[in-house]
C-alpha cells in the first residue's frame, strides 16, 4: 500500500478511539470466549445483525458449549437455525463441534491456521476468531473492510491486495479490536451507498471521501407469486418435507404448494420474502392441502427444521411465535 508508516500509525489510533467510544453494544462482544464468538461469526454472515441477536441468544440457550451442541441430532441444530437460512452453515457449524468435542478434547485451535482445518471455518472466519479470541495478529477481508481499503486507498484491489493491505494496516496490539473496529466502520459509516463521512474518524486520511466509482450493480431482482395451502384442523398443521437430496434446504418442512383458486377468491394473507434473486409474493389460502403431507400437532411445530418461510406464514397466522417472522435472504 501507498500509506506510509506514520499514515498507519494515525490510521490505527483514530480507528480505534472511534472504535472504543462508538462501537455498538453487542452480545458477542461481552466476552472473548472462542465457543461465542465462532458462533456470531457464522450467523453473521450473509445475516442482518437484528436478526441474529435473537437467534444468537436462543441457539446459546439450547447449545451452551461446543460439547452440547457435538451431542444433539442434527434435526435439532437446525431447528434452532430455523430463520436463519443458508442451512449449510448450521450443518457445518455442528460437523465442527463433533471435531471440536471428540477429537480436540473441547478445545479450540488457538491459531486461524488450526481453525481453518475445522469444516466450514474459511479464511475470513478464522481470521476473525483466532483475532478476537485469542488475540493473534491476523487481518480480516469481508465486504466492509473491502469497501472501507478502497476507499481510503482511492483504489480497486484484487483479493490478494485486499488481504496484503488489511495485515499492513492491523494494530498488533490489538488485532481483535481493530478488525472489529475495521468492520464496524463499513457498517456503520462508511456505507455501500452514502458513506457518512463527515463523521468518520479517519477522513482525514481518506483518499477518495466516498468518491470511488460505484461497484457494479447488483443482479436484477426477480419477482415470482406462488400460493401456500394453510390447512390448520383439529390442532394439526399440514406440513411436507423437503426430499433430503435438495439442492436448497434439504429435510426442511414447510407448507405444501397449492395452485391458485380460480373462483376470484382473495387469500387469507399474503407475505412477501426474498431468496437471493427472486422476490416473492406468497399467498396463503385456507384450503385443504392435496398431496402428500403430514399433519404436525401444533406444540411439535416449535421443534421442527422449517424454512424461514414456512416459519413467517406461520407467525403470520399466529400459530407460531418467535423471531421469525423478519424478512430474511436464503430460506
Ligand atoms: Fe469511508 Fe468517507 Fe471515511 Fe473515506 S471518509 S473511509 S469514504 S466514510
Amino acid at each position: 500500500m501507498n500509506a506510509t508508516k506514520l499514515e498507519c500509525a494515525t490510521f490505527r489510533t483514530r480507528l480505534l478511539a472511534w472504535y472504543d467510544e462508538h462501537a455498538r453494544d453487542l452480545p458477542w462482544r461481552k466476552d472473548h470466549d472462542p465457543y461465542r464468538v465462532w458462533i456470531s461469526e457464522i450467523m453473521l454472515q450473509q445475516t442482518r445483525v437484528a436478526a441474529v441477536i435473537e437467534h444468537y441468544h436462543e441457539f446459546l440457550r439450547r447449545f451452551p458449549t461446543v460439547q452440547k451442541l457435538a451431542v444433539v441430532r442434527e434435526a435439532s441444530v437446525l431447528a434452532a437455525w430455523s430463520g436463519l437460512g443458508y442451512y449449510r452453515r448450521a450443518r457445518m457449524v455442528h460437523k465442527a463441534a463433533k471435531v471440536i468435542a471428540r477429537e480436540l478434547d473441547g478445545k479450540f485451535p488457538a491459531s486461524a491456521d488450526g481453525l481453518r482445518e475445522l469444516p466450514g471455518i474459511g479464511r475470513y472466519t478464522a481470521a476473525a476468531i483466532a483475532s478476537i479470541a485469542f488475540d493473534e495478529p491476523v487481518a480480516v477481508v469481508d465486504g466492509n473492510v473491502k469497501r472501507v481499503l478502497e476507499r481510503i486507498l482511492g483504489e480497486r484491489l484484487a483479493r490478494e491486495q485486499l488481504w496484503v493491505t488489511a495485515e499492513k494496516l492491523l494494530d498488533r496490539a490489538r488485532p481483535g479490536d481493530f478488525n472489529q473496529a475495521m468492520m464496524e466502520l463499513g457498517a456503520t459509516v462508511c456505507t455501500p451507498r452514502s458513506p457518512a463521512c463527515l463523521t468518520c474518524p479517519v477522513i482525514e486520511l481518506c483518499r477518495t471521501r466516498g468518491d470511488i466509482a460505484a461497484e457494479s450493480k447488483a443482479p436484477p431482482q426477480h419477482k415470482r407469486e406462488i400460493h401456500y395451502a394453510l390447512d390448520c384442523r383439529d390442532d394439526r398443521v399440514s406440513l411436507v418435507q423437503r426430499p433430503s437430496d435438495a439442492s436448497l434446504m434439504p429435510g426442511m418442512w414447510e407448507l405444501p404448494e397449492t395452485p391458485r383458486p380460480e373462483n376470484g377468491a382473495v387469500p387469507a394473507f399474503t407475505v412477501r420474502h426474498s431468496i437471493t434473486t427472486t422476490d416473492y409474493r406468497v399467498n396463503v389460502w385456507h384450503v385443504r392441502s392435496s398431496g402428500s403431507h403430514r399433519a404436525i400437532g401444533l406444540q411439535q411445530i416449535p421443534k421442527l427444521a422449517m424454512t424461514g418461510l414456512a416459519r413467517k406464514i406461520l407467525s403470520r397466522a399466529g400459530i407460531l411465535s418467535g423471531p421469525a417472522s423478519r424478512p430474511q435472504s436464503g430460506g
